[in-house]
């Protein structure tokens, strides 16, 4: 009972590796936000920790806890703010080296582990290279290649990819009863991220809050300078900057889809009027810089530069279409 969705190919990895007895005590799953790093994280813990033929069953004393985030022998450890910080490694690695209380192995998930400042990931080479026997770490990042190569290189990588949409769709029916027209709205609109649709079902603000971010990118593509410098300055105070690039990131590839002439494989099928007319304006390199754009922004960010400056350089950059 993994209960992931997609990834059919990693969990049927980790399954093999745990009867095997040859299960990797160093981990990164890589993968945009929301694609399930993290919910694959925490049932890699649960089967290291459960004593079922085939684990994780689902229904023993050790899933339950893990399912509830509650056992004391699985530990997440996530950005202190915006980074993840030394000293949350120093006292991982101080419990890490400690028997487990209960189960079997002791499992850290480090998430978003590109936020990690470069002293912490250093302090955790050696725990990645010469884990505790009892000791399994998993790191999740939205990319690799943001990590220090000497950390990538002492984990087994796993880069999940966006999820299809019939997948997400029939998930979203079979697992959360939602209804055939909505679940394939909303899978389309996840853009290959389960996460992202699990989240909308318990918060349908965040439909509403994408439609208004939306709105907002497709205003500033036709403003002109002085309404990008302004909107920059707003847009760098929001504390949900990395989400609403990403999602500005899916429509700019969007476009490019469009300027080539793949318009059926556009994500946000709602808003095919915009992303079409953009692509009557602008070519399909000038999308693919502004998708690049966004990516260096976003990876700007994790290291603290100065997100109005980022921001201001980059929507100057767009071409103007109106
Ligand atoms: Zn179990």
């Amino acid at each position: 009972m993994w209960q992931i969705i997609g990834h059919e190919w990693a969990v049927e990895l980790l399954r093999r590796s745990l009867v095997n007895g040859r299960s990797a005590q160093a981990l990164l799953f890589a993968g945009p936000d929301g694609v399930g790093k993290t919910r694959l994280a925490w049932a890699l813990a649960a089967a290291l920790n459960c004593d079922a033929n085939d684990p994780p069953c689902g229904r023993c004393r050790a899933c339950g806890l893990v399912a509830r985030r509650q056992h004391p022998d699985v530990l997440l450890v996530e950005p202190d703010g915006a980074r993840l910080k030394i000293d949350q490694v120093r006292e991982l690695q101080h419990t890490l080296s400690l028997s487990p209380v209960m189960g079997r192995q002791r499992v850290a998930i480090l998430s978003q582990f590109e936020s990690a400042t470069r002293e912490a990931a250093n302090a955790l080479l050696k725990t990645l290279e010469e884990p505790p026997p009892h000791a399994t770490l998993v790191l999740t990042a939205s990319d690799a290649e943001l990590l220090l190569p000497t950390i990538v290189s002492r984990c087994r990588v796993m880069a999940l990819r966006p999820v299809p949409v019939d997948t997400i769709a029939e998930a979203l029916r079979t697992q959360k009863g939602v209804a055939a027209e909505q679940a394939q709205m909303l899978a389309r609109l996840a853009g290959g991220r389960p996460g992202w649709a699990l989240r909308v079902l318990e918060d349908d603000g965040l439909l509403a809050a994408r439609g208004a971010d939306l709105d907002l990118l497709e205003e500033l593509v036709q403003a002109g300078r002085w309404e990008r410098l302004d909107a920059a300055e707003r847009l760098a105070k929001r504390d949900d900057l990395v989400d609403l690039l990403a999602l500005w990131q899916v429509w700019w590839r969007d476009v490019q889809l469009a300027a080539l002439g793949c318009r059926d494989l556009i994500v946000n099928l709602d808003r095919a009027d915009a992303v079409t007319r953009a692509a009557g304006h602008l070519s399909a390199a000038e999308a693919a810089r502004a998708v690049r754009g966004l990516a260096r922004v976003r990876a700007r960010l994790l290291r603290n530069v100065n997100a109005r400056l980022a921001l201001e350089a980059m929507l100057l950059q767009w071409q103007r279409a109106h």
